[in-house]
């Protein structure tokens, strides 16, 4: 028998806000276990939501950038359940009026445009988090009361390739937008797959399961995988043991197993939250959202190839990773050659972060002083061969380029004379070598090039160097 997969996406996204979504505790990652905690998103008596106005407008930018409608009036809800990780009780939510409804992303797949629907995309706050260690659990709030988008899509996925390659698509939407920096391993975003299975061409959908805690776009496919072969071996043995349930993806096991039954959205008695009254968007405030939209992806790739110069493959990559499109900005600032300063980005900053197996999130380097270095090669204050060595010291100690050409002497030799006199010595003590030459082996040139270049540490001008040495070499002859 043949069988379709069919699925559905819960994308939560962490929005980029300063402060939290009801509150004005600190939204940011990686504090100090319950320091970004106050009585409001403590959910301690009396205290009363203020909504984050960014967070909103973050929100609008979701939408726009997925092209949805953008609702003209909102409200949020409480959605009710107990958790050791929900001190309020309930989750401040949007079940009534989502922000945005009716969008869509289209994919490339293999050449072929896929449309997938976004059926709404609604704000919500984010949950704790609990810490299970030595035998004992601990609760950490920080995250408790983070602005989040949680982005549903309609059942338009039909297997993993189409769904690895929506995810990255809103990444790239939604963190060129600034929405979020969305990282999958550190939590910044999160999906949800709802997977169910039919025969191939039946109208009617299979028993849906939801399956959550996957941390990279490969444990998504993995999980999709298993799911699917457990569907479809549990409707060949006509079992009956697929159920409506939540389950969670174990890694390290390879394998899904049941968390708890999916409940309905009855189960969470959902109701108005009286203490936020509807939040009017008119369309002037979506216009000037969608007017100072940070410069997209693909505007970035046609400006790049278009405007600068910037050979394809380079733009390509430079506008297929918001740090590196933020790297490219952050050292054209100081009015550089373009095509020079993305080939700096792609051949020599990312030749070492691959050395370290970095993702191109985690490349931190001062904008000012890799700038600084390119300009010094452009005004050939210093060789390439030289800037090279510089970089990997302003990448992993941040040194200051100037300062230490200056302090270790290391600026471009370009006098002749003194070329000249290095020359003649590397001629002199490589009789051999030059012989083999005069002979007609003219790829020792290459040879005796390095020998000279070392003799300068490396600081001569290349081009000076190579026209006085093929000079000699030919004058031999
Ligand atoms: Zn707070
Ligand atoms: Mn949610």
């Amino acid at each position: 028998m043949k069988y379709e997969v069919v699925m559905g996406l819960e994308v939560h996204v962490e929005l980029a806000t300063e402060s939290k979504l009801f509150c004005s505790c600190s939204a940011k990652f990686g504090a100090a276990p319950n320091e970004n905690v106050c009585p409001a998103c403590a959910g301690m008596p009396g205290m009363l939501p203020v909504a984050n106005k960014r967070a909103i407008e973050l929100g609008i930018a979701a939408g726009l950038v997925t092209n949805c409608r953008i609702s003209p009036s909102i409200t949020f809800d409480k959605k009710n359940y107990f958790y050791p990780d929900l001190p309020t009780g309930y989750q401040i939510t949007q079940f009534y009026a989502p922000i945005c409804r009716d969008g869509h992303v289209d994919l490339d797949i293999g050449g072929v445009t896929r449309r997938i629907r976004i059926k709404q995309i609604h704000i919500e706050e984010d949950a704790g988090k609990l810490v299970h260690e030595r035998g004992a659990t601990l609760i950490d709030c920080n995250r408790g009361g983070v602005p989040l988008v949680e982005i549903v899509s309609q059942p338009d996925f039909r297997n993993a390739e189409e769904v690895t390659a929506y995810l990255e698509k809103l990444r790239l939407l939604l963190s060129f937008a600034d929405v979020s920096d969305c990282r999958l391993q550190e939590g910044s975003m999160r999906c949800d797959v709802n997977l169910s299975v039919r025969e191939a061409g039946a109208v009617k959908l299979g028993v849906r399961t939801e399956v959550k805690n996957m941390n990279s776009l490969k444990a998504i496919s993995r999980a999709i995988e298993y799911e699917s072969q457990r569907h479809i071996d549990a409707l060949e043995a006509d079992s009956g043991e697929l159920v409506q349930e939540t389950r969670r993806w174990d890694d390290g096991a390879g394998e899904t197993y049941p968390m708890r039954s999916k409940e309905d959205a009855a189960d969470y008695r959902y109701f108005p939250n009286p203490d936020i009254m509807p939040i009017s968007i008119s369309d002037s405030w979506v216009n000037e959202v969608r007017n100072t939209l940070p410069e997209a992806s693909n505007e970035k790739y046609t400006r790049m190839t278009e405007e600068l110069g910037v050979s394809h493959p380079d733009s390509k990559i430079i506008a297929g990773s918001k740090r590196l499109a933020d790297i490219f900005d952050g050292i054209m600032a100081h009015g550089l050659n373009a095509k020079e300063a993305a080939s700096w980005i792609v051949t020599e900053l990312l030749s070492m972060s691959t050395e370290e197996n970095k993702s191109y999130d985690d490349i931190h380097i001062d904008c000012d002083k890799f700038a600084a270095l390119i300009s010094m090669v452009e005004k050939k204050t210093i060789n390439r061969n030289t800037a090279k060595k510089i970089l990997v010291l302003i990448y992993a100690d941040n040194i200051d380029p100037v300062a230490y050409v200056k302090e270790n002497n290391l600026g471009i030799l370009t006098d002749e004379s003194l070329l000249e006199g290095v020359i003649k010595s590397v001629l002199e003590e490589n009789e051999k070598t030059v012989e083999q030459y005069i002979a007609g082996n003219e790829k020792v040139a290459g040879f005796l090039m390095g020998k000279a270049m070392s003799k300068t540490s490396g600081k001569a001008d290349p081009a000076v160097l190579k026209t006085i040495l093929e000079c000699a070499l030919n004058g031999r002859r």
